[in-house]
């Protein structure tokens, strides 16, 4: 698995608290030659079956600049011929022959920042563009590839249940293969926090967003898009490989500025600012992953995922049953009615998706 981290964007919108940033033409030159050495001084020959540029906004860059990032990528590593191949884009930084240039290079599953298709939503968000490019770019986009996955978020400012039904009844007629959903989160560092210290950021009550919730997660399904984890959902055989890969503990190279990567053993993260970044100070910080550190991941990754752990799969990987090692955390969140033991199986219920952080939080032992 590989992952590639493409920082720009054209504008910052007002809840982003991602490692992205507005780029010049000149830094971007800059980053992608930056990327390319990361990529030629680490390339180890791995078999790799997906690849992801994520971002920011990686169609912020020419097709000629990804092409020299998924050719370094092709010339390190040794790329399946039906590897998963995704690029985030938004609606209004790619047309018809972008999209065509994107296939041409070999991308076969286009991630869509849509986010809304309301206008003053979108407004609000300080995204780029507004509900008729999104429609048009997700129409052009279904000409060109297959596979095609819909960002979209709940819980805006201003926003109401039949905003949101609105929006879902838009993305019903766009016929797409994924859904991603999210809730909004108001962090630090975002114009959106500064708003919310000031008191002028207009949140739905808890109570809507719960409804919001309950409304797209169930309305989903009867749409054709099964849950597979809890903020996604796909038509059969369109689940993202790349993301269950990161859910199930696989091993992954992250390229760019503030990308991770993961061996088995060791995590290591690239530096976070773009400049320093270019200035070729790829990977600094190492971490060793914990047995502990790896049983904990194992389970709070895992079950994000509908179809949750398998306790035997952990014995096999830890050498220790998990009942011994999280059995109290287990039996707690079983006795809320989070969490469902079915033989082999351990899995959140339905409940237990919607409160799955606190579940998650559970699954940190002391160390
Ligand atoms: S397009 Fe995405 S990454 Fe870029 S600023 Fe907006 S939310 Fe952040």
């Amino acid at each position: 698995m590989i992952y590639i981290h493409i920082p720009f964007c054209r504008r910052k919108c007002n809840y982003c608290a991602f490692n992205s940033k507005v780029g010049g033409a000149d830094e971007k030159n800059f980053y992608v030659a930056a990327l390319v050495d990361e990529i030629n001084s680490r390339g180890d020959s791995s078999a790799v079956e997906t690849i992801y540029f994520g971002g920011g906004t990686p169609t912020t860059l020419t097709i000629n600049q990804l092409e020299k990032i998924l050719g370094a990528v092709r010339k390190n590593f040794r790329v399946d011929a039906r590897a998963e191949i995704t690029i985030e884009a938004n609606p209004g930084t790619v047309d018809e022959n972008f999209l065509r240039g994107l296939k041409n290079l070999g991308f076969n599953r286009l991630s869509l920042g849509v986010q809304s298709f309301d206008d003053a939503l979108l407004k609000i968000l300080g995204r780029i563009h507004d509900s008729r490019a999104a429609i048009e770019t997700v129409t052009r986009a279904r000409k060109f590839f297959s596979n095609v996955s819909v960002d979209l978020m709940y819980g805006l400012p201003t926003q109401t249940l039949a905003a949101l039904r609105r929006d879902v009844e838009t993305l019903k007629s766009l016929d797409v293969q994924h859904v991603s959903i999210y809730g909004l989160e108001v962090e630090e560092g975002t114009k959106f926090f500064e708003l919310a210290r000031e008191g002028k950021l207009n949140l739905p009550a808890e109570n809507v967003c719960a409804d919001m919730y309950d409304f797209i997660t169930q309305t989903l399904p009867t749409l054709g898009y099964h849950r597979y984890e809890v903020s996604n959902f796909a038509r059969k055989n369109f689940e993202s490989r790349h993301n269950l890969g990161y859910w199930t503990g696989k091993k992954y190279f992250g390229f760019g500025a503030g990308a991770h990567s993961f061996d088995g053993r060791l995590r290591t993260s690239n530096v976070r600012d773009v400049k320093t970044y270019i200035e070729k100070k790829f990977s600094v910080v190492e971490e060793v992953v914990t047995r502990q550190a790896a049983m904990e991941e194992f389970c709070f990754l895992g079950l994000r995922l509908v179809d949750g752990i398998s306790a035997r799969n952990f014995e096999k990987n830890f050498g220790a049953s998990i009942f011994d090692v999280f059995g109290a955390v287990i039996e707690k969140n079983f006795r809320r009615g989070l969490l469902e033991v079915d033989g082999d199986k351990i899995f959140l219920t339905t409940r237990g998706m919607s409160l799955g952080n606190e579940v998650f939080a559970d699954f940190l032992l002391p160390s």
